[in-house]
């Protein structure tokens, strides 16, 4: 994506200066001042406030530009907003990676023939039967026919490399030669939660979803998501406080990343707030239960405003192509009325887990993108509670895309929190496609579960859907999608409700709503300045606008001039 200059700081230069009062100032004062602005604090008050004294990592006061500049100190730094909104920092509730990686780049695909292009490209770069992989942050909803490319597609970019296409986290599609690789042939038969794709004669069309996935050993140094290095994390981190980030959420960590977070955190290189939430696989029962979670060297509750544990990642259901509907799908997927989607844990070990790590302490944050799926949880999370209340320990539904209104009383009664992403603005006319119109309108009603409620966050599922929360925003503001136009627009939210779920509703999911979410005196000073007035500007201009300075914990991370 190419980054837009904005009006401010470049045209103005160095937007920070270094001033000193000559009258009578205090010796110390705070360490910034940000003044002549319209800071939306979020509070419960809701005050439009025209500057923001922050004082080390917290905010000091906030309120007129008189009174705030009056505290300033001989070390201030003063930053003049000319007439810039200021918000609480961005916050994703879901995050994977950044996107991109070592793969063939499909990003930026808009036809087949580009995707086949691209592929052809590396193929010529490559040795013969060496596999091609391709990067994972793509979807076919971004390209005018609006489909994947099969076996018979992807044959004809090369015969000679097997070819695995890589579409969001649920989905491969493998060439031929890639097929003969792992031995699959129409004999094969689909793992349970997995499915093979077929053309309409019942050949192979290459699409390996969900479980089927097993069959495939993608080359490590290929897989996304694998490169767990404190300093590429570092590099990564910067590009999202490019984006106004403070707060990021990994919806799928493990021992490697969290002990490479940790490791950045003690250098005190984090500029980022980061929640890491455990993965465990289908495959672990309760025997093998506490000694993967013994090998991870954590507690429900360990970390700090930096590093958190944020508690455990189990998933029931697929994707776009797998969520598990109560209804079938849309002809021709819905194969006669017989095919729902896919669940991707069994019933009885998925609820069996899920009261072993209430008793353990952990809270369970559950994959569920269809209504069935979010059945099963509901099912296992008022099982739980039988146990042990959960009610208060902000158990989670990750996506909940579909949800029917007998579940929002229930979701409601055990406290549980749905965590929403934007994927609708991506992929809304394949879900179309999948579910049907009406269904697909529906597709996470933020509107419906606020009414209800219910308390929610928002965030990207990155490399899935692109990061910017800008996006996030226009999104749920507007419902308006890429390609499809305006989509379910019933379930719109107001900029205000947006701005709260990204901030305060994010805060509530990691328990931390004391310590940041919005602008007040004691809260950390994660803050976001934008150009445009995001309460006021027109609409698109939220899409498009970039980030002027980000600020975690006081320190500016995002918009210093160069040193
Ligand atoms: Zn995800």
């Amino acid at each position: 994506m190419t980054r837009r200059e904005a009006p401010w700081p470049a045209t103005l230069g160095y937007l920070i200066a270094l001033q000193v009062s000559c009258q009578m100032p205090p010796t110390d004062g705070p360490s910034v001042v940000l003044h002549h602005g319209k800071i939306l604090t979020l509070d419960p008050d809701f005050r439009i406030a025209e500057a923001v004294a922050i004082e080390g990592e917290r905010v000091l006061a906030v309120g007129a530009n008189d009174d705030i500049l009056a505290l300033a100190g001989r070390e201030t730094t003063l930053v003049d907003l000319e007439g810039q909104t200021v918000v609480p920092g961005f916050a994703d509730n879901h995050y994977h990676s950044i996107g991109g990686g070592p793969g063939v780049d499909l990003s930026s695909a808009r036809t087949l023939d580009d995707v086949l292009l691209a592929i052809g490209e590396r193929a010529k770069n490559t040795p013969p039967d060496t596999v091609i992989v391709t990067n994972s942050d793509w979807h076919e909803g971004q390209l005018v026919e609006q489909r994947l490319p099969y076996r018979d597609d992807l044959d004809k970019a090369t015969t000679d490399h097997p070819v695995v296409v890589v579409r969001g986290g649920h989905e491969y599609v493998l060439n031929t030669a890639a097929l003969n690789e792992w031995s699959i042939d129409e004999t094969t038969r689909a793992p349970e939660g997995g499915s093979l794709g077929r053309y309409p004669d019942g050949r192979l069309n290459g699409e390996l979803v969900d479980q089927a996935k097993r069959f495939v050993e993608l080359p490590p140094h290929l897989s996304a998501g694998a490169n767990y290095q404190p300093e590429s994390l570092r590099l990564e981190h910067q590009r999202l406080n490019e984006a106004g980030l403070t707060s990021v959420r990994y919806a799928s960590g493990n021992k490697e990343l969290y002990h490479a977070l940790s490791e950045l955190k003690r250098r005190g290189d984090l500029t980022l707030r980061v929640s890491v939430l455990f993965r465990i696989q289908p495959s672990v029962d309760l025997d093998g239960l506490d000694k993967v979670i013994a090998a991870w060297g954590v507690g429900p509750d360990d970390g700090d405003a930096w590093l958190r544990v944020g508690g455990i990642k189990l998933g029931v259901d697929g994707g776009f192509e797998g969520g598990w509907m109560r209804e079938p799908y849309q002809e021709p997927w819905g194969d006669n009325g017989r095919y729902y989607g896919l669940q991707t844990f069994p019933t009885e070990r998925y609820v069996e887990l899920v009261r072993a790590l209430n008793q353990r302490g952990w809270r369970v944050a559950t994959h569920a993108v269809g209504d069935a799926a979010m059945d099963l949880v509901l099912d296992a999370y008022g099982k739980a509670n039988q146990d042990r209340s959960i009610v208060g320990r902000r158990f989670v539904v990750e996506h909940g895309f579909i949800a029917d209104h007998d579940q929002l009383p229930r979701l409601k009664e055990l406290g549980v929190a749905v965590s929403g992403q934007h994927h609708l603005y991506l992929a809304g006319p394949s879900l179309v496609k999948y579910w049907g119109t009406e269904r697909a309108h529906r597709v996470t009603p933020m509107r419906t579960y606020l009414d209800a409620g219910i308390p929610v966050s928002l965030g990207s599922d990155s490399p899935v859907v692109p990061y910017r929360p800008l996006w996030v925003l226009y999104h749920f503001i507007t419902r308006d999608t890429i390609s499809a136009g305006v989509m379910g627009e019933q379930q719109r939210i107001t900029r205000e409700e947006a701005l709260r779920a990204m901030s305060l509703g994010y805060a509530h999911l990691t328990f931390e709503e004391q310590l940041k979410g919005s602008i007040e005196p004691g809260k950390l000073a994660d803050l976001v300045v934008l150009p445009e007035d995001v309460l006021t500007c027109p609409p698109e201009r939220i899409r498009d606008m970039e980030v002027s300075m980000t600020i975690v914990g006081g320190e500016i991370v995002h918009g210093r001039p160069a040193e």
